[in-house]
């Protein structure tokens, strides 16, 4: 029930996260699936069932955490059941360091690109998400999947085709997030830009002194200004409250088990 409005609605976002990340980034919320390897193995058809049954939930989207490790077989599974089965939108939430060539295999069946982009600078990437590129690999790939999704068509109320650029304000850098908003606008300044200000700190900044705190509310409200200023006028913003653990989910592995074992009672899927 957490992201955008625009993708949560009032029934909520059908998100199926993946373990793993290409980004080991050092204040990453998700620690235990993303660094770790926390989760389950599945295979094609039960991705595809867990899919229909959040359609079945009532789920406004399905949403693809952390997913582009598996670009190549999610592509396979949208490929047999997006269109004749799954008839909801499919949003494709990533760290925005993506291979065109793995975005393109999404074309067709991925409606909604939901990237991060973190950082306007590649030494943060170095230092923060140890990858040297950062920058250079995400603003590539924001324009491929602005090519593939030119325009966005919200429905009631619910986004159904479109990308939402995420932007995680870190303390201390401020400078760098103004950076980002600018290269934003001059990429498409019809975006709309997700500003968020839910960073606290987690054990893994310990050895970052800079990150060991929660953004100033002055230093957001100064971004939130510069947003308008740079000529975005697309995009949400967050209420501080929001900069606590209460809204990182539980992932309950047991719970995800019970779920995988009604499939056999459901030859459909
Ligand atoms: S990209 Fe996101 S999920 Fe991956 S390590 Fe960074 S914060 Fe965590």
């Amino acid at each position: 029930m957490w992201e955008e409005p625009v993708i949560s609605g009032d029934k909520g976002s059908g998100t199926i996260f993946f373990s793993g990340c290409a980004l080991k980034c050092v204040y990453c919320q998700n620690y235990e699936i993303s660094h770790g390897a926390k989760g389950l193995f599945i295979d094609g058809g039960e991705l595809s069932f867990l899919m229909l049954y959040l359609q079945d939930l009532g789920a406004h989207n399905i949403n693809l955490v952390t997913p582009s490790h598996y670009a190549g077989h999610i592509a396979e599974v949208l490929a047999k059941i997006k269109g004749s089965l799954l008839k909801i939108p499919v949003v494709y939430n990533t760290s925005g360091y993506e291979k065109i060539s793995a975005l393109k295999l999404l074309e067709g069946l991925v409606d909604i690109y939901l990237p991060d982009f973190k950082y306007a600078d590649n030494a943060l990437g170095q230092k923060y998400s140890k990858v040297p590129d950062y920058t250079d690999i995400a603003v590539a790939a924001i324009a491929e999947m602005r090519r593939q999704q030119p325009v966005d068509i919200i429905d009631n109320g619910i986004m159904q085709k479109g990308v939402i650029v995420r932007h995680l304000a870190l303390p201390s850098h401020k400078e760098d997030s103004k950076k980002v908003l600018d290269i934003l606008s001059r990429l498409d300044s019809t975006l709309c830009v997700s500003l968020m200000c839910q960073y606290f700190p987690t054990p893994g900044v310990s050895a970052f002194p800079e990150l060991q705190k929660r953004i100033r509310k002055s230093d957001y409200n100064d971004l939130l200004e510069y947003f308008q200023n740079v000529g975005l006028s697309r995009g949400f913003s967050q209420c501080p409250s929001s900069a606590t653990e209460d809204y990182v989910p539980d992932f309950d592995l047991a719970e995800l088990s019970k779920i995988l074992s009604k499939k056999s009672a459901l030859p459909i899927y």
